[in-house]
């Protein structure tokens, strides 16, 4: 039996590149369809995010007691961490932060704001984290990050070529919910507040971004269309459900539809987003797939699918 753990961009490609997805997509690029599995690579979800950013005046940020000077990690913060497993080297950068409802109506948690002892060098994070790799120096400063944590947004990811070395194009379908960007605003004031009450206001010398009057919802949303970024939680791609749901990858014991001996194991699987960050659910899905395999009859069909037989779940195209 095949376990498939490529993640949720890798997988869905995988498989297509194998000929299981989406009879048209799979054709534009010459891949023989051997499954036609309209679900895959669709579905994606990730955490929409945005950041408030301020300067601060001492030397206080992750960065500043990281790096020596431009690129040059402090050899004693190494040695911290070497010797005793602590120090700056030792945390995410961001451990601390908090969820909230952005209205009393919602059941759970919408929004997260994580507070992170840095400031980047632009409001796009994926941006900054290049800088901070070619130039390892950051302002001094704090940012709260605003996340989306249970996103309405679906984007896709689809095949650019046959190629398997070619990036796929990946479309987390950012700015197509009015609700998430909803929630982005109020992150973007919550953060705002928090940075004003008096712990923190007596560090901070200058707002770096949004800079924008934010009472006002069009500036608001100009901002977060122009520098929304992932959160890191891709999911979805592959994702899990009953046979009656056209767009299900997987079912419920992770098999994927219309294939014997293969299964997907990751956070593709996943078909709707936790409210946080996806680790520790991918750890669950795996060590469900442990569970079932070792439970399972090894004369079992998923267990004899080590033969390569694969079938069309609506009878076309096999082979
Ligand atoms: C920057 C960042 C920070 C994060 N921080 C946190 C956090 O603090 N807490 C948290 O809970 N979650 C965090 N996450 C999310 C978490 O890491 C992911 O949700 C989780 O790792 C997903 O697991 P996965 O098995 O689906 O995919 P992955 O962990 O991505 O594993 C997929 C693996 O497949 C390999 N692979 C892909 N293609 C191929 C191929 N063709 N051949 C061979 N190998 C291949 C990849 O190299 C990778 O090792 C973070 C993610 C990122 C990107």
């Amino acid at each position: 039996e095949v376990l498939l753990c490529g993640g949720a961009i890798a997988s869905p490609q995988l498989l297509m590149l194998s000929g299981i997805g989406p009879r048209e997509r799979l054709q534009e690029h010459g891949i023989p369809v051997a499954v036609h599995l309209p679900g895959v690579g669709q579905s994606l979800s990730d955490h929409p995010a945005v950041v408030t950013g301020f300067k601060i005046a001492e030397p206080l940020s992750i960065t500043d007691q990281l790096f020596l000077t431009r690129g040059i990690l402090s050899p004693l913060r190494l040695a911290e961490w070497l010797a005793r497993g602590s120090g700056p080297i030792s945390t995410s950068g961001c451990d601390y932060g908090g969820f909230f409802r952005t209205s009393h109506h919602l059941a759970q948690p919408d929004l997260q704001i994580r507070f992170v002892p840095g400031l980047g060098t632009s409001p796009d994070g994926v941006g900054s984290y290049r800088d901070i790799g070619r130039n390892g120096k950051t302002p001094s400063g704090i940012t709260l990050q605003s996340l989306a944590i249970r996103p309405n947004a679906r984007g896709s990811v689809t095949l650019t070529s046959a190629d398997p070395a070619e990036s796929p194009l990946i479309d987390p379908g950012f700015g197509t919910s009015d609700a998430d960007l909803a929630t982005l605003r109020d992150g973007l004031r919550t953060s705002h507040a928090i940075a004003q009450q008096p712990a923190f206001s007596a560090l901070l010398t200058e707002e770096a971004w949004p800079r924008i009057d934010l009472q006002n919802d069009a500036a608001l949303d100009d901002y977060i269309a122009n520098t929304v970024h992932s959160g890191n939680a891709l999911a979805g791609t592959c994702k899990m459900g009953r046979v009656s749901d056209p767009a299900a990858v997987v079912d419920p014991e992770l098999r994927v539809r219309g294939v014997v001996g293969l299964r997907v194991v990751d956070a593709s699987v996943m078909p709707s987003m936790p409210g946080g960050q996806l680790g520790a659910t991918t750890f669950a899905i795996a060590e469900r797939a442990c569970g079932i395999l070792l439970s399972e009859d090894p004369a079992s069909p998923a267990q004899r699918g080590r033969e390569p037989a694969v079938r069309d779940p609506a009878g076309r195209g096999s082979s």
